[in-house]
Order: C-alpha cells, then sequence, then structure tokens
C-alpha cells in the first residue's frame, strides 16, 4: 500500500538505485539556480506544475523555453514548479522494479502529485517518451480515463502546433509563447480551487477551453470522409471556440528571463548561458516551420540584451553567451551589439557565439568581432538548398555570389573549417539541384585556398532530409519517401568523392530518410496516428530522436498493425507521401496560428513559380495575416542606443568564437 502523503520526497527510495544506473547526476538535482519550494506555499490553493521537457537530461536542462517557464512559475507566491526529464531504459526498469513513481529532479516529488504536467515539445520525436512518464507516474496514459486529482497534462513547443496528434494522451495544448500563457493558466487553476474546485477536472478543463487560447482535444469531435480525409472537426460544448489561438509575447524587455540561468550537474548539450534576442522570423523561407508559426518578429532592445547578459555572466559563472534567435545577424543592433560585447569582455575569458546566422547576413565586421583574440574553430551556414532553383523554390534568397562572398569572409577571418547545412527532398527536387552541392562545395573549398593562402581549408557538408511541416506553404505537399532521399543522396557522396582534388578537404554528413519519414508521420497526422504512438511505446519505443535508439521498423510494424484496424484506407504513405488538396481539412486548422489559410497557399503557388517573397520587416506588409489576426506588429528597432561599458573583474585572454549557424 503505498502510504506516501502527496508532495513527499521519493529520494529514500530513489537514492539505492542511483549507483546501479549510468549517469546518476542527471538524477539529483540541486543545481546552481534551482529552486525548491514549500509543497504548501501558498497554503490550500497551492498551485503545482511538474515541467517536462521529453528528453534525456543533458539534452532538457538547457533548453530556454523551459527554463523561463520554471523561473517564471516559481517567482510567483502561491505557485511552485518542478522539472522532469525522461529517464534513460536502466532506470525505468529499476523504477519499475522498485515501485518508484516517474519523479521531479528538484525535490523528487511524484509528478502523479501535480495539478499539471507541462511538457514541451521541440520535436515529434519525443512523444514516445511522454507515455514512459505517464505510465511510470501512474497517470491514465488516456486523457478520457483520468480523474479528479491526475494532473492536467498540457502539451506545449513548437511540436503541439498540430496537437491533434498527441489527442489521446493530452489533456490540452497551450500554442506559442508560454510565459503570458502559463500564468494565465494557473490564475485559472487558483480561481477553481478557491471555490472549491466545482465540476471536477472537466469543469476546469472547459473554464480553459473557453478562454480561446487553450486547446481542449476531449471537447472536439472529428469526423472523416470515407476515404480517410477529415470532414470537420468541431466543438462539442457551448463555449468553446471552432479554433484556437496561439499566444504571442509582445515586448520581450518586460519578459528578461531566465534572469538565474540553471546551470547543469551533469554534462549538457549547451555548456553556455543563452540570450534570446529576438523572437520570429518574417524572411519567409517556405519550409520553415519555427519561422512561420513566431511571427511577428520582436527584438530585445541592446540595452536589455546587455543587462541580461551582465546578469545571468554573474548569476552562473558560464565563459561563452550564446545570441540565441532563429537568424541572429538580422537583429537590427546586431554590430553595435557585437561590438559593445565584444569591447565590454575584452581582457576577460568571456567568449561569444551567434548559433544562427544567416549566409547573406554575415559579414566581415561581425566575423572580426567575433574571433577578437579569439577561437575560430567552427562555423556553419545553411543555404538549404543546393540550387539557385531550388533556393527560389524555398524562398532562401542566398545566390551563389552571397554564399562564396560569405565564406571568402569566414576563412579570410581565419575559420579553417565551414560548414554547410542542405536538405534534401525538396519540393520539386530533383537529382540535378542535389548534385549542385558537390559543385558548390568545390568552390567553397577553392575559394578558401585562394584567400588563405593554405591547403588544409575544409568544408563539411551536412544534409538532412526534408520534413513537411503544419503552419508552412509546404504543409500540403507530397514527401519524399525513405528510399528516394537515400539514392539522392548516394548520388551526391559519389560526386563528391569522384573529383580527387576535393574529396578529402569535403567531408559529408547525412542521415538516412527512414527517421524524417516518422516525422513525417508525426507532425502531419492526425488523432488516429495515436494508436501507432501507443504501439511502439508498447513494443519498446523510447528516445526516438536518438539514433542508437531509433527503430524505422517498430514504427512501421506498428503502424501496419494500428492503420490495419481502422475503417479507413490509410497508411504511413498516406500520411507522408501523399500530396493534398486546397479544400482538405487538415487536423491542425483547429491552431489558429494566425497565418491566412490562403495567404499560404498563394506563397506555395508561388514557390511553384519560383518567385520569391521579401522581408516584411523591411519592405511593406505582405499579408500573411498574422499582425491583424492577433492583434499584433513587428517590433524592432534600432533604438539607438550603446552598451555602456562595465568594469569587468577578472584577466585572461578573451574568447570571443565560433558556431555561427543558420
Ligand atoms: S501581417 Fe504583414 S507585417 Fe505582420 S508578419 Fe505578416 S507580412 Fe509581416
Amino acid at each position: 500500500m503505498d502510504t506516501r502523503t502527496p508532495g513527499d520526497s521519493l529520494f529514500p527510495a530513489l537514492e539505492p538505485l542511483l549507483e546501479q544506473v549510468s549517469k546518476p547526476i542527471q538524477y539529483v538535482g540541486g543545481e546552481l539556480n534551482s529552486t525548491v519550494k514549500d509543497w504548501d506555499c501558498g497554503g490550500a490553493n497551492t498551485v503545482r506544475w511538474a515541467l517536462m521537457y521529453p528528453d534525456a537530461y543533458e539534452v532538457g536542462v538547457p533548453n530556454q523555453g523551459s527554463m523561463i517557464l520554471y523561473e517564471v512559475l516559481n517567482e510567483r507566491d502561491g505557485v511552485l514548479c518542478e522539472r522532469t526529464y525522461a529517464v534513460w531504459p536502466d532506470m525505468e526498469a529499476l523504477m519499475r522494479a522498485e515501485g518508484v513513481p516517474q519523479f521531479t529532479v528538484d525535490a523528487h516529488r511524484a509528478i502523479g502529485d501535480f495539478d499539471v504536467l507541462g511538457v514541451s515539445f521541440s520535436t515529434e520525436l519525443g512523444y514516445t517518451n511522454l507515455l514512459t512518464a505517464l505510465d511510470l507516474g501512474g497517470i491514465p496514459l488516456h486523457a478520457r480515463d483520468r480523474v479528479d486529482g491526475d494532473p492536467i497534462v498540457i502539451a506545449g513547443g513548437h511540436a503541439a502546433f498540430n496537437p491533434e496528434t498527441l489527442a489521446d494522451f493530452i489533456d490540452a495544448a497551450i500554442i506559442g509563447d508560454g510565459e503570458e500563457a502559463v500564468l494565465m493558466v494557473t490564475g485559472l487553476i487558483n480561481a477553481w480551487k478557491r471555490e472549491g474546485m466545482p465540476g471536477g477536472r472537466r469543469e476546469l478543463l472547459l473554464r480553459l477551453a473557453k478562454t480561446g487560447g487553450v486547446y481542449v482535444p476531449g471537447f472536439y469531435d472529428v469526423t472523416y470522409l470515407a476515404d480517410g480525409r477529415i470532414q470537420r472537426i468541431a466543438p462539442t460544448e457551448p463555449g468553446v471556440p471552432w479554433r484556437v489561438s496561439k499566444h504571442t509575447v509582445m515586448d520581450l524587455d518586460a519578459w528578461p528571463y531566465p534572469k538565474q540561468p540553471l546551470v547543469p550537474l551533469a554534462e549538457s548539450v549547451h555548456e553556455r548561458m543563452s540570450v534570446e534576442i529576438f523572437r520570429g522570423c518574417t524572411r519567409g523561407c517556405r519550409f520553415c516551420q519555427a519561422g512561420m508559426i513566431t511571427r511577428p518578429v520582436r527584438e530585445r532592445s541592446i540595452t536589455g540584451i546587455g543587462e541580461m547578459v551582465e546578469k545571468g555572466l554573474a548569476a552562473t559563472g558560464f565563459e561563452e553567451v550564446g545570441l540565441l534567435s532563429l537568424s541572429s545577424a538580422d537583429h537590427s543592433e546586431i554590430a553595435e551589439l557585437t561590438k559593445g560585447l565584444a569591447d565590454r569582455y575584452e581582457g576577460t575569458q568571456t567568449g561569444l557565439s551567434l548559433p544562427s546566422t544567416r549566409v547573406d547576413a554575415f559579414n566581415i565586421d561581425l566575423a572580426n568581432e567575433l574571433t577578437r583574440n579569439g577561437r575560430r574553430s567552427g562555423l556553419t551556414f545553411a543555404p538549404e538548398g543546393g540550387s539557385e532553383r531550388i533556393r527560389k523554390v524555398i524562398n532562401k534568397m542566398v545566390t551563389e555570389e552571397d554564399l562564396i562572398k560569405t565564406v571568402s569572409a569566414a576563412y579570410g577571418a581565419g575559420w579553417r573549417n565551414v560548414k554547410l547545412y542542405f536538405m534534401c527532398g525538396l519540393p520539386t527536387e530533383t537529382d540535378e539541384d542535389v548534385l549542385q552541392i558537390a559543385e558548390l562545395a568545390k568552390k567553397v573549398i577553392e575559394t578558401g585556398r585562394q584567400v588563405s593562402g593554405r591547403k588544409d581549408i575544409r568544408c563539411t557538408v551536412s544534409i538532412g532530409g526534408f520534413v513537411p511541416k503544419p503552419h508552412t506553404p509546404f504543409q500540403w505537399v507530397a514527401q519524399l519517401s525513405a528510399d528516394e532521399t537515400d539514392a539522392r543522396l548516394t548520388k551526391l557522396r559519389d560526386a563528391i568523392r569522384a573529383d580527387k582534388r576535393f574529396g578529402s578537404s569535403i567531408g559529408f554528413r547525412y542521415h538516412d530518410g527512414k527517421p524524417g519519414i516518422v516525422e513525417g508521420l508525426l507532425s502531419r497526422g492526425d488523432r488516429r496516428v495515436g494508436a501507432v504512438i501507443e504501439q511502439v511505446w508498447r513494443d519498446g519505443g523510447r528516445f526516438d530522436g536518438w539514433s542508437e535508439h531509433f527503430s524505422y521498423e517498430k514504427w512501421m510494424t506498428a503502424a501496419d498493425k494500428a492503420f490495419a484496424a481502422s475503417e479507413w484506407p490509410i497508411d504511413v504513405d498516406w500520411y507522408t507521401t501523399r500530396e493534398r488538396e486546397e479544400s482538405e481539412v487538415l487536423p491542425w486548422d483547429v491552431v489558429d496560428s494566425g497565418l491566412d489559410k490562403e495567404w499560404l497557399w498563394q506563397d506555395w503557388l508561388d514557390s511553384l513559380d519560383e518567385t520569391e517573397v521579401d522581408d516584411c520587416r523591411w519592405t511593406p506588409c505582405f499579408d500573411c495575416g498574422v499582425c491583424p489576426q492577433m492583434g499584433t506588429e513587428i517590433e524592432i528597432g534600432p533604438t539607438g542606443k550603446v552598451l555602456l561599458p562595465l568594469t569587468i573583474l577578472g584577466a585572461g585572454k578573451a574568447g570571443m568564437a565560433e558556431h555561427t549557424h543558420a
């Protein structure tokens, strides 16, 4: 019999397991800047959140979105928030054997004790890890089986913009920026508790749904046509809206989070402090879901950024600052910002990186500021498409000349290896478009050898399979099959290796097409795909984002089984390699991202004509729909302000560096 009181620490039961698992430190918590609050910090009406990042600790702990929400919630009186991550299979087996439930790393409380389990999905390949956590946590897998006292399971993050695939397992989804949304939900739960929790969890979910900003799949009925397409998604309760709006934080300076970034105990994927310098991107790359769903652009001011860097470094002791966004060199004051930070931290150990920089926005001044006294190890740019033609199709307005100019600046500033990222399987793509990548890489090497006068110049070509995503102009297109992707990439590899003058200077990295097909199934799926996710999970599917754990065969076998039992002629191809018509009801139509569906369709037609669309930051609005629909507008500088110099304590060589990526 379970004699625990809700909120009790599970650590006594957990401790003996730690010495039997790999990397036990990931389960112990207590990181610098982590928070543990009293279970009843708000008395009887305390609102308690368990926040999950559904991947291993080392990936989850530096995640900005989760870190921000953790701090925003814990800053409020009467609210407590703790973190939980996916446990590795060795720990899962022991927890099952010993009856230890899924726990938070902060105070080792059972996730089933909390009011809300909030799960932030960056990728669809994290869905099976949610099921493990629910099952270990003693929370019924299916939302319909949950009862009063079970947490409300809420999905968020970019991979929740099509929440229908997860409909069986989540109670709700919050679309868009989380800062204000989690406080709104917290306020609602607090009010419902104060009233004595009338109507139980159903009433609470109904109140959330009626706000218009929380999607509760259980209050929508989906009907289908005989051929498997969706006929209608309709609310089943009065007051529940037909479409749910995304949340947009307008003034980033008013939300300077994280103020106290977490410092991981165990090794993590990013050992640096990150400051988000702006949100959104209106470059209009047609394949890019992140750009489309985060419109419009909202910049943080240069002084706001300077303050966050200063306070964050003092709070953490990190020696590297990453200036984050979807395309960091597009900040209207990036030159002043990088110069200001380079000046301020000259003579200290503090390094600076721009993890996302476009080919056409990188210039010699930026290269110089980033390399001032520093390391010059790796630099990544993403032309995305191999030929000029395909770059017009995807609206990545980068010419070959831009690219050569950029790599010339980089090699000239001392970098030896430039990484180029491309996609394979883009709409209308032919073998010829992809083979152009080999030609481009050779020109890059030639340029590097010329400007540096050295022979040891390298270029690494890295290729990913294109997955069409919801809320983009490519949401209707047919995905390239895994076999065709592999065949095309084999031809490219042979073309690169064939030329002995360059072969050894060009590195070639690619993933096979199989994970992309599973990602495609989950991205553009509907609630019938839930049966596949569950089957894969029951067959042992875990950590699908990790190549050593991912099993394509497991997914295909599970899909065959689940779809064979359905009453419609649907299969994996139907969800992935099938082109949709304009009139088709899409599962994510229930989510209002602000983008006008007609505009997206027109943009798809423009893409077929190879017509480019400008960035509305610098040209007149081209009516994508977001600003009027969401009541938002573009927020950019320049502010004309400069960073005030600070007296920095500490000596040593400044390390301004690396990682420039688009
Ligand atoms: S509505 Fe106009 S200004 Fe706003 S993001 Fe769309 S195109 Fe840009």
